[in-house]
């Protein structure tokens, strides 16, 4: 840690725990390569990559902070909320992410079903292969299969044409409720966090009332600085968060080497004139 230059922080990544590709040791050791100082591990609907993350972390020297996404359900369309600092023991959030879990596998069998109505063969068995955990199952297992079958030329094409919301291979579900996902983490002592805002399809009208809604029900914070929001859309949740009066999160959303367009740590600082969400935890 360098007392001149601001803390690298990266509250956002995946391990093979969920749909990333490396072991939670693994991922402390390259964010730490990477000159991260304060970390966080937040896996889609799972904690059990955690306590490995932590301990590797803490060797390490970083400042580690347990996360989770949590996969919702807002207008019809999926939001994910991201929760920091929360105790891992917390039975609330544990059944919560337990129930959201459960509905994975029969989801991923129907999505199987309507791929093979495109005419691709055996995607469940294909998904599972890349799955370091059966139980979290995702569509991102789904795409590594159709781009090492060919079908697809990379990720991004296997969501645009099989598995993006509303593409033939795409399955509704009911995840939680943005008002659910916010209170098992509010029980568990952590931060609620709107992640990556800019990727969703809403109109301005739906944006208003998706961040009232947020703040109403408890949500602290939003990320700014994300792996997935382009440079002008970093300025753009730098405004909302002003105005919202929301903290700031900064996270890569790391996935994998090379499938990920930011590498851990690597994101630029977040905008003046915010409080980072993690202003009190170091
Ligand atoms: P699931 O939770 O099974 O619906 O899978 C969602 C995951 O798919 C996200 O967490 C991303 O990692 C990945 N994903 C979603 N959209 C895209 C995209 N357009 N390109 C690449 N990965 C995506
Ligand atoms: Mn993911
Ligand atoms: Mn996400
Ligand atoms: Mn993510």
């Amino acid at each position: 840690m360098n007392s001149k230059s601001p803390l690298n922080v990266d509250l956002h990544c995946h391990s093979s725990v969920s749909d990333g590709v490396l072991a939670p040791a693994v991922l402390a050791e390259r964010a730490s390569r990477n000159g991260v100082d304060v970390w966080s591990l937040t896996d889609h609907d799972e904690l059990s990559g955690l306590a490995e993350a932590g301990r590797a972390a803490r060797e390490l020297g970083m400042v580690f902070i347990p996360g989770v996404e949590v996969s919702t359900t807002w207008a019809n369309q999926t939001v994910h909320v991201v929760g920091l600092n929360v105790d891992v023991n917390n039975a609330v959030l544990q059944d919560g992410l337990n129930g959201i879990r459960a509905g994975r596998i029969g989801r991923a069998r129907e999505m199987a079903c309507r791929l093979e109505a495109q005419g691709v063969a055996g995607s469940y068995e294909g998904a599972l292969r890349y799955a370091g955990n059966p139980g979290l199952l995702s569509r991102t297992h789904f795409a590594r299969f159709m781009v090492e079958q060919g079908l697809c030329k990379g990720m991004q094409d296997a969501f645009d044409k099989y598995l993006g919301d509303g593409k033939p291979g795409y399955v509704r579900v009911h995840w939680s409720s943005l008002g659910q996902a916010v209170s098992w983490i509010l029980a568990a002592g952590g931060r609620a966090v709107l992640a990556h805002p800019g990727r969703y399809m809403y109109t301005p009208t739906q944006f208003g009332a998706l961040f009232d809604d947020f703040k109403q029900l408890g949500g602290q914070g939003i990320e700014v600085v994300t792996g997935s929001h382009r440079p002008d859309q970093y300025r753009q949740y730098a405004d909302i968060a002003r105005q919202y009066g929301f903290l700031a999160s900064r996270g890569s959303d790391f996935h994998a080497p090379g499938e990920s367009r930011i590498d851990l740590g690597a994101m630029p600082a977040l905008p003046p004139g915010l409080t980072p969400v993690w202003h009190d935890w170091v």
